[in-house]
């Protein structure tokens, strides 16, 4: 039995009375059952954050981290540094890293910050996912095979040491989500692989991320091998992230 995830990637949003105020709304509200709820911050409000959650069962994660322990790696925060603030969790390989951001990650450096993260005792939350252009030549398994075999070399590959996440690219912060039948397809596909690299792949939670919203959160959830969800937008708003929170657990308690 996989515990159900959801986590919030708030990405660079709020300020920090806005992060304060949604931590309280999240918490005077946490749904009962078993689901775990994790928030994930930018990093200068990972130690605010810690202290707003600490009396909770709420989860703490990191936006990403830098693979070296220490050195001149200016603007960087390492593994260890993320693990002293608390948190549980270091989302690693995000398609806006991949793809947006300056430097644009290669599957060899999120492999290394998967590696400083598991060092670390953080788990990673490993994002894969194939672009629009990518899916519309048929490529979606072979992307995710690719970015599964390379981000996860001489990683750790049991359930407890280890998420996945599934973001589509063209699904991310686009509003068009992925339907049920792709997600579990893809979902699959990711199990597959990882009993393949000899992964505990029973075990392994794999979250679907890509414009989940309360009302298309239930049939995606429902889904055999989709076990919670990585959200962007919708978890700025206590409201929409705990209603997806609890159409996670109505779907899984069917
Ligand atoms: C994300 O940032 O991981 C994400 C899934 O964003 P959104 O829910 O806004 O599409």
């Amino acid at each position: 039995m996989r515990l159900p995830l959801v986590a919030g990637n708030w990405k660079m949003n709020l300020d920090l009375p806005k992060a304060r105020e949604l931590v309280a709304n999240i918490r005077a509200d946490l749904p009962a059952g078993p689901i775990e709820l994790a928030v994930c911050p930018p990093s200068i409000y990972l130690f605010p954050m810690a202290k707003a959650i600490a009396d909770t069962d709420l989860r703490l994660g990191a936006q990403d981290l830098y693979h070296e322990p220490n050195g001149a790696f200016t603007g960087e925060i390492s593994a260890n540094m993320v693990r002293e603030t608390n948190a549980t969790y270091a989302i690693i390989g995000h398609s806006e890293r991949r793809h947006v951001i300056g430097h644009h990650e290669d599957d060899r450096m999120i492999n290394l910050k998967v590696r400083a993260a598991q060092q670390a005792e953080l788990v990673p939350i490993l994002c894969v996912g194939e672009t629009l252009a990518e899916r519309q030549a048929e490529q979606t398994l072979d992307v995710l095979t690719y970015q599964l075999g390379a981000g996860l070399i001489g990683c750790e590959l049991a359930g407890s040491a280890l998420v996945i996440a599934y973001e589509p690219v063209w699904a991310i912060g686009t509003g068009q989500v992925a339907t049920p039948e792709q997600a579990q397809e893809a979902h699959a596909h990711i199990r597959r692989e990882l009993a393949r690299l000899n992964g505990q792949a029973a075990a392994v939670r794999i979250l679907y991320g890509g414009s989940v919203k309360p009302d298309n959160a239930r049939e995606i959830m429902a889904q055999s091998d989709v076990d919670g969800g990585l959200v962007g937008g919708a978890s700025l708003k206590a409201d929409s992230f705990l209603a997806i929170a609890r159409e996670t657990l109505a779907a899984k308690s069917q």
